[in-house]
């Protein structure tokens, strides 16, 4: 049907003859001719109809987004016709036949819009329509290269690419599992997978020794912009790792790839390490954004015997006394210092205190701090003339600090246009959960450090793990750990995050037997591929690089996914719905 495509064609093939395919773009008629702009996967060329009657007329009764195909001469634009904004701007066709393929309705919105003329879910329920837009095209073209890339990376460094069941049992990361009816075992329900997790594990008990997969997972929690109820993960596991360094090896050799052979940017590696614990003393955040600076100062030891009740109550309690130096922004207002403060307060900061340092220093706190603590204060944060310096007291100060820096840097744009990528090492085991229960703070199948091991049960919250972040400018990109092999250890875990004996047996028996038939030691990781992509594409959102996303309420806009079931399907199952939402 068609000899080449839209957007390849350049001067260099004026003279040549061609058949095109595609979808109307606009069409402007000018008494004795008309044009259109076809487009298809390429980009957009110019027809010009006129030198044939027959064409002519047909071409006049086209709209945008009705399909063709046309038979033409690739021609040189007149002088000042030629459209240096368009990569085919120098040339046009010359149809000398057309075929109407078919007949669009008038779209919902506009293929070659701004995206500003409908809202998300329209685009999302005429999803069809909005892949043909070229940023969309541009988005999974990147995301199919870099898929390509990481699979050839890991074929080569000896992977081998095995997927895992979907209905299955539940694989535990955190999340709410999505469950599946069965028909055949009524009252019994299949579990979407939340990873591959156990099953990676398995693969190494089974010799496979190095496992990758791009696969779907499943996580039924409240959606934010960067989360997804399934979403791609790059998932790996390798036996007999001599360390965390041989993932962050892998991992940095897979990205530095990706990055080259589908940005064409060259990435500094080996990426820079961070243990957890400092990357919340220093950034106060688990995954610091290390495009800029801005460290957090504490100046406890200063300010702990101080006058102002405020500073010395915090540090005598066993808090601190920590901030940010903003430099050359004395000059904030008011409007800016109290967002901030809302900032730091919504975080959980008890108020903001700041500090304008110009030839004096003017802080709504000055007339509480001696001479001495200001000129202490300001030492500490080695401030200049025309410096802010932001302060937090109390205990857990850190998050807030953290959110007040991210804050600051965005009202600042501080953030640097480049690509930051840093591991997060040595994250504590357990954390509490939201009722104070211990709970892992990467999975329940991450091990601790050996020689903390025996601290386990009598100071669970003080043992590191083995587990790591990868970050990039902020971002999360995904965690691994180096894993538990023996079944007595893994026992011991599973007992304090609070699974009874019977609890284990049942839900993890077949996986605790298999740490009895020579589990080899192993280690792991996984990473978000749709964030990764969003990231590259400069996207903000993960609907804008998956092809047929949820929107933010777990709806699928086109499909109207999901639905209830048909009463004769419920039957089958033996399920009853008791209400509607
Ligand atoms: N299964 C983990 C996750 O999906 C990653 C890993 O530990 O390999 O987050």
């Amino acid at each position: 049907m068609r000899t080449t495509y839209c957007g390849r064609l350049t001067a260099a093939n004026v003279g040549e003859s061609v058949r095109l395919a595609g979808w109307v773009n606009r069409r402007r008629d000018l008494g004795r001719i008309t044009f259109a702009d076809l487009r298809d996967r390429t980009g957009l060329v110019q027809l010009l109809f006129g030198s044939d009657d027959d064409a002519l007329r047909e071409a006049h009764t086209l709209n945008r987004e009705d399909v063709v195909a046309v038979r033409g001469t690739v021609a040189r634009r007149s002088a000042g016709n030629i459209n240096p904004e368009m990569p085919t701007g120098e040339i046009e066709i010359h149809v000398d036949e057309l075929k109407i393929l078919n007949r669009s309705k008038t779209p919902p919105f506009l293929v070659d819009g701004d995206g500003t003329d409908t809202t998300e879910d329209t685009r999302l329920k005429y999803r069809y329509v909005d892949l043909r837009r070229e940023r969309v095209q541009k988005a999974l073209e990147l995301r199919h290269r870099t898929f390509q890339a990481t699979r050839a990376y890991f074929t080569e460094q000896g992977f081998l690419e095995i997927d895992t069941p979907f209905l299955t049992k539940s694989t535990p990361e955190g999340a709410r599992d999505f469950l599946v009816p069965s028909r055949m075992h009524r009252g019994s329900f299949y579990a979407l997978p939340q990873s591959p997790q156990l099953f990676k594990q398995l693969f190494m008990v089974g010799g496979v020794d190095r496992y990758f997969q791009l696969v779907k997972c499943f996580r039924d929690e409240d959606l934010r912009a960067d989360r997804q109820p399934e979403f791609t993960q790059l998932d790996l596991e390798i036996s007999f790792p001599s360390g965390r360094e041989e993932i962050f090896d892998l991992l940095e050799g897979a990205v530095v790839r990706v990055f080259r052979e589908v940005l064409g940017v060259e990435l500094e590696a080996p990426f820079p390490r961070i243990a957890h614990a400092d990357a919340i003393a220093r950034f106060g955040i688990d995954k610091p954004d290390m495009r800029f600076g801005m460290e957090i100062v504490d100046v406890s030891p200063r300010v702990g015997e101080s006058g102002f009740r405020v500073f010395s109550d915090a540090v005598h309690a066993g808090g601190k006394v920590a901030g940010l130096l903003v430099q050359g922004c004395s000059g904030y207002s008011r409007a800016v210092l109290d967002r901030l403060q809302t900032v730091a307060v919504g975080a959980g900061a008890k108020g903001l205190v700041w500090l304008k340092i110009e030839d004096t220093v003017t802080s709504p706190a000055a007339k509480n701090l001696s001479e001495q603590e200001l000129r202490d204060i300001v030492d500490a944060f080695g401030a200049a003339p025309g410096d802010l310096i932001l302060l937090l007291a109390g205990t857990g100060i850190e998050k807030p600090l953290g959110e007040l820096r991210l804050a600051v840097a965005r009202q600042e744009s501080l953030a640097a246009d480049a690509w930051k990528f840093l591991w997060v090492t040595d994250f504590p085991l357990f954390e509490l959960d939201e009722e104070g229960h211990l709970t892992s703070a990467h999975h329940m199948f991450t091990s601790p450090h050996e020689d903390e091991i025996e601290r386990l049960e009598t100071d669970p919250l003080h043992i590191g793990s083995n587990a790591y972040d990868l970050v990039l400018n902020g971002t999360e990109l995904g965690s691994g750990s180096i894993r538990i092999h023996s079944r007595a250890l893994q026992e011991r875990v599973f007992r304090l995050v609070g699974l009874s004996e019977e609890d284990a047996r049942l839900r993890f028996g077949w996986f605790l037997d298999a740490l009895e038939y020579g589990a080899p030691p192993h280690a792991g990781f996984a990473l978000g591929m749709d964030r990764l992509v969003m990231l590259m594409a400069r996207e903000q959102s993960l609907r804008d690089v998956i092809a047929f996303p949820k929107t933010a309420n777990g709806m699928c806009p086109l499909t109207e996914a999901p639905m209830p079931a048909a009463p004769k399907q419920l039957a089958e199952l033996g399920i009853e719905v008791s209400r509607m939402a």
